[in-house]
């Protein structure tokens, strides 16, 4: 007797999860400086925090990063298979 397996594919998507939001940090790299954005889900401020500090500082370049949650799920089959 002989075991046999069975593969098949199933499509598949990614995507961000319903219960997550993209979160933002940013960090000036000016060498002298220390400065942050803590995370955030409000990317808008963040990008106006990074303004005011090139305002006060002059320092212009900011290394952000943005994050969030993913999911993959199997693609839903719709259509009746075909006979
Ligand atoms: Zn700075």
């Amino acid at each position: 007797m002989s075991v046999k397996a069975v593969l098949r594919f199933v499509e598949h998507r990614i995507g961000r999860h319903p219960d997550s939001e993209v979160t933002v940090t940013a960090r000036c790299l000016n060498p002298d400086c220390a400065w942050t954005v803590s995370p955030t889900a409000d990317l808008a401020q963040a990008d106006v925090d990074c303004m005011a500090h090139k305002g006060l500082t002059g320092h212009a370049i900011f290394a952000r990063n943005f994050e969030d949650v993913a999911v993959v799920v199997p693609v839903e089959q719709n259509s009746a298979p075909s006979r």
